[in-house]
C-alpha cells in the first residue's frame, strides 16, 4: 500500500492543492498527522478537502485549540489570535468534526500516526535526546509525526540515534523510525515549498517530497482575513 503522509496543513489551501496535484497517482490512501487549521486563511476548505480525501486524520494542538478543547494561555500572541480567528471562521459542521478528531497514536497496518510524540500529542521531537525518549515510548517500529514543521526525522537504534536527511529512507529492522513528512502549509526548515512524504508499506521505503505553490495568493488571503501579516511573510521564507 502506498500512503501519502500529510501534516500541519494549517489552513493553507493553495499548499494542500499543490501537494494533491503533484502526488496524484502515486498513492492509494492519504494519512494526516494533524494541525489542519490555525495560522492559515482557509480552515473550512482545508477541513472539507481532508474530510473527503483522507483515510485517517488525528488532531493536532491547533485543531484542539481552535475547537475550544484546550485553553490558549500557552500559545504565543500570534498563534492565539489565529486560533480565535479560526474558531470564529469555522462553519458549525466543520467545528463539530474538528472537535471529534481522535488524538494520536492512530494505528495503520503496523505503524502509528502521532502529532507531537508517541506519549504526548503536544510534545516536540526536535533533538537526538527527544528522539531517544520518543523511541522508548513508541511501542512500534515506525511512527509518523508532525508538530515541528521540519521534514526528516530520526532513526533510533538502542542507545544510538541519528537525524534522517529528508530524501529517501529504507525502513530497516532493529531500529525505531520516527518520520516527519514536514509541514504542508507552513514549512519551517528554510524551504518554503509545501512538504509531504510517501510511504510504501510493501517496500518499506519513504520518499520526502516538496511542491511549489502560489505563496502570494495565500499571503493576500491572510491579509484580507485580518490575520497577523507575519503569518504571510514567514511563508515566503519557509521559517
Ligand atoms: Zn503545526
Amino acid at each position: 500500500m502506498r500512503y501519502l503522509i500529510l501534516s500541519d496543513i494549517h489552513g493553507n489551501l493553495e499548499a494542500l492543492q499543490a501537494v494533491l496535484a503533484q502526488a496524484e497517482g502515486q498513492y492509494d490512501l492519504i494519512l494526516n498527522c494533524g494541525d489542519l487549521v490555525g495560522y492559515g486563511p482557509d480552515p473550512n476548505a482545508v477541513i472539507e478537502t481532508c474530510r473527503q480525501r483522507c483515510a485517517f486524520v488525528i488532531r493536532g494542538n491547533h485543531d484542539k485549540a481552535s475547537a475550544g478543547l484546550s485553553d490558549l494561555d500557552w500559545f504565543n500572541p500570534v498563534a492565539r489570535a489565529s486560533a480565535v480567528w479560526t474558531a470564529d471562521a469555522l462553519l458549525k459542521e466543520n467545528l463539530e468534526w474538528l472537535r471529534n478528531l481522535p488524538p494520536g497514536p492512530a494505528e495503520v497496518e503496523d505503524f502509528h500516526l502521532v502529532h507531537g510524540s508517541p506519549a504526548d500529542e503536544d510534545e516536540y521531537i526536535v533533538s537526538i535526546p527527544d528522539a531517544r525518549d520518543a523511541a522508548s515510548q513508541a511501542g512500534v517500529a515506525l511512527s509518523f509525526f508532525g508538530h515541528t514543521h521540519l521534514q526528516g526525522g530520526f532513526e533510533v537504534h538502542r542507545e544510538n540515534a541519528r537525524a534522517i536527511p529528508p530524501d529517501w529512507v529504507q525502513v530497516g529492522n532493529g531500529s525505531v523510525w520516527l518520520i516527519n513528512p514536514g509541514s504542508v502549509g507552513q514549512p519551517r526548515d528554510g524551504d518554503p515549498r509545501a512538504a509531504y512524504a510517501i510511504y510504501n508499506s510493501d517496500t518499506r521505503s519513504v520518499t520526502y517530497e516538496r511542491a511549489s505553490y502560489p505563496i502570494e495568493t495565500t499571503y493576500r488571503k491572510i491579509l484580507g482575513a485580518g490575520l497577523p501579516e507575519m503569518l504571510g511573510i514567514r511563508l515566503f521564507r519557509g521559517l
